[in-house]
Protein backbone atom coordinates (compact mmCIF):
# COMPACT_ATOMS: atom_id res chain seq x y z
CA UNK A 1 0.00 0.00 0.00
CA UNK A 2 1.37 3.71 -0.95
CA UNK A 3 2.12 5.87 2.02
CA UNK A 4 -0.94 7.87 3.27
CA UNK A 5 -1.32 11.30 4.87
CA UNK A 6 -3.05 10.56 8.76
CA UNK A 7 -6.16 12.54 8.81
CA UNK A 8 -5.38 12.85 12.75
CA UNK A 9 -2.14 14.15 13.11
CA UNK A 10 -0.92 15.50 8.94
CA UNK A 11 2.16 12.54 9.59
CA UNK A 12 3.18 10.55 6.31
CA UNK A 13 2.64 7.14 7.12
CA UNK A 14 3.83 3.74 5.38
CA UNK A 15 1.04 2.06 7.46
CA UNK A 16 -2.28 3.28 6.25
CA UNK A 17 -4.96 2.37 7.95
CA UNK A 18 -8.66 3.36 6.10
CA UNK A 19 -10.85 4.99 9.07
CA UNK A 20 -13.36 6.21 6.19
CA UNK A 21 -14.89 8.03 3.22
CA UNK A 22 -15.63 11.43 2.18
CA UNK A 23 -18.21 11.39 -0.56
CA UNK A 24 -17.88 14.51 -3.01
CA UNK A 25 -20.16 15.38 -6.28
CA UNK A 26 -17.17 16.68 -7.84
CA UNK A 27 -14.46 14.73 -6.64
CA UNK A 28 -16.14 11.41 -6.72
CA UNK A 29 -15.56 10.29 -2.96
CA UNK A 30 -12.20 10.40 -1.02
CA UNK A 31 -10.58 7.56 1.11
CA UNK A 32 -9.41 8.97 4.96
CA UNK A 33 -6.51 7.43 6.55
CA UNK A 34 -4.55 7.20 9.75
CA UNK A 35 -1.43 6.17 11.19
CA UNK A 36 -2.00 3.05 13.25
CA UNK A 37 -1.68 4.74 16.71
CA UNK A 38 -4.23 7.29 15.70
CA UNK A 39 -6.74 4.86 14.32
CA UNK A 40 -8.96 4.69 17.62
CA UNK A 41 -8.86 8.10 17.79
CA UNK A 42 -11.47 8.06 14.96
CA UNK A 43 -15.17 8.35 16.51
CA UNK A 44 -16.71 5.92 14.00
CA UNK A 45 -13.87 2.80 12.92
CA UNK A 46 -14.86 0.62 10.15
CA UNK A 47 -16.98 -2.14 10.95
CA UNK A 48 -15.82 -5.03 8.61
CA UNK A 49 -19.49 -7.22 9.67
CA UNK A 50 -21.19 -4.06 8.28
CA UNK A 51 -19.14 -4.21 5.21
CA UNK A 52 -19.75 -7.07 4.36
CA UNK A 53 -23.83 -6.77 5.08
CA UNK A 54 -23.71 -3.80 2.82
CA UNK A 55 -21.71 -5.79 0.20
CA UNK A 56 -23.73 -8.68 0.23
CA UNK A 57 -27.04 -6.25 0.15
CA UNK A 58 -25.69 -4.41 -3.26
CA UNK A 59 -24.89 -8.05 -4.29
CA UNK A 60 -28.42 -8.77 -4.35
CA UNK A 61 -30.06 -6.17 -5.77
CA UNK A 62 -27.22 -6.27 -8.49
CA UNK A 63 -27.92 -9.98 -9.20
CA UNK A 64 -32.51 -9.27 -9.22
CA UNK A 65 -32.32 -9.88 -12.70
ZN1 LIG B 1 -1.66 9.93 13.18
Amino acid sequence: MRPQICARCDTMTDKPVVVGHVHSASMGGRTIYSCPEHVPTFPQPIDPIAQIDALRRVRREGTAS
